[in-house]
């Protein structure tokens, strides 16, 4: 059998190394005028070949005199650059940990059990260590297995990346709280049955969320490299200004002189001021971030109805629940130990609308998100990862619900 790729469990991502691409500027500079003639050719709905040769289309001489001037690393080929990740973007510290797997599998009485570390070998077949649960097979009798289908006639197993388990504990925690379900334990014994049902060849029969990488072997899309940046790596600090200035102006709210003189105007013909407050709220609640932001500055009546602070919390409990240690970090009064270098410590208040914008717009999923959005990468991986995850854990009740009768 050839050789070929499976993916995590969770975010059909790689298994093994990604190919970072060359550091020299030169290179640099190439890479990120295809990402941009690319981006343009999606804005325009026309196709882009990423893999193909640019010489001819683009000024060829231009970028080949680029990358012979000062290209310290020749011996990276143009084709490999077209297949490896931006080395400022995906470094090594944000993209090392999709080594550290983990296969889901059950032992001989059907009980299941997470391996020890595991290593992907090729065409399916993954290597283990002994781990601690009792329920691993020693390592001695099986010391490998075949991922999602037997392609080498040995047990099937699904393999993982330890951080994507950490997000989907998270969201199936989250997903229990959200059906009223009380607080569950995960039975990985029908994680495992849920999985050999909607198994598929190298992932799972599942929406990973638009990510390209995926094929016979795992490509590096350059302008995707979000889709492989460390769902854990996140620092608050990127959001400091959202505590430290609670009353700042508000992104969605309609200011200056030309808002506040049609402000009368937009009442009279605001088609939408005939509805309850709670289909307004539901439609709200459905809004991207940005359409969001341009219905309440359309409509006074939905501007108004979404005054209260409560319904920027539920917003943001509901559509973000993703960045967990935000909603730590704010106590049960929504508010949040600050130091402030001039006022000393003391707790500020959370403005939850600023907040909700914020952490909406910045972990957007979009090709060529680059080095000015490096903070936010794995918070975008994150968002993606979420979004499977509470897909994996829907079909988990459905099977549960078997168990359970
Ligand atoms: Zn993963």
């Amino acid at each position: 059998m050839g050789e070929f790729d499976c993916y995590c469990l969770l975010c059909s991502g790689p298994l093994v190394p990604c190919d970072i691409g060359s550091t020299s500027r030169a290179r640099l500079t190439q890479r990120r005028r295809r990402i941009a003639k690319k981006l343009l050719a999606i804005e325009e709905g026309r196709s882009f070949d990423s893999f193909a040769s640019d010489s001819d289309e683009e000024a060829g001489h231009d970028s080949e005199s680029d990358c012979q001037e000062g290209d310290g690393d020749g011996e990276v080929w143009e084709q490999d650059e077209r297949r490896s990740y931006d080395p400022d973007v995906a470094g090594n510290e944000l993209v090392g940990w999709v080594e550290d797997i983990r296969v889901l599998g059950v032992d001989g009485g059907g009980r299941a059990f997470v391996s020890g570390r595991a290593n992907y070998d090729d065409a399916g077949l993954i290597y283990v260590e002994q781990g601690d649960d009792p329920n691993q097979p020693s390592i001695s009798e099986k010391p490998y297995y075949d991922c999602y289908v037997p392609s080498n006639d040995n047990e099937v197993v699904f393999p993982f990346h330890t951080h994507c388990m950490l997000v989907f504990e998270e969201a199936f925690k989250w997903s229990c709280t959200h059906s009223r379900r009380g607080k569950e334990s995960l039975d990985l014994t029908t994680l495992y049955k849920t999985a050999t049902r909607i198994g598929s060849l190298t992932n799972l029969n599942l929406d990973y969320g638009g990510i390209s990488g995926v094929d016979q072997c795992w490509e590096c899309i350059p302008g995707e490299e979000y889709s492989v940046i460390d769902p854990l790596r996140f620092s608050l600090d990127a959001l400091d200004f959202i505590y430290k200035w609670p009353s700042a102006a508000n992104p969605s709210q309609p200011t200056g002189s030309k808002a506040k003189g049609t402000e009368t105007e937009k009442v009279i013909i605001d088609p939408f001021n005939s509805l309850p407050i709670e289909i307004l709220h539901l439609i709200c609640g459905h809004l991207p971030a940005d359409a969001l932001q341009y219905f309440l500055a359309a409509s006074v009546t939905a501007y108004y109805a979404t005054k209260n602070e409560s319904f920027w919390k539920a917003l943001c409990l509901e559509r973000v629940p993703w960045a967990w240690e935000v909603w730590r970090d704010i106590d049960g009064d929504g508010e949040k130990e600050v130091v402030d270098t001039k006022q000393g410590k003391g707790k500020v208040g959370v403005n939850y609308k600023k907040l909700f914008f914020c952490l909406e717009r910045n972990t957007e999923q979009k090709f060529g998100l680059g080095v000015e959005n490096r903070g936010w990468l794995g918070l975008v991986n994150r968002r993606r990862i979420w979004d499977v995850c509470v897909r994996v854990s829907g079909e988990y009740w459905e099977d549960r619900k078997g168990v359970d009768g």
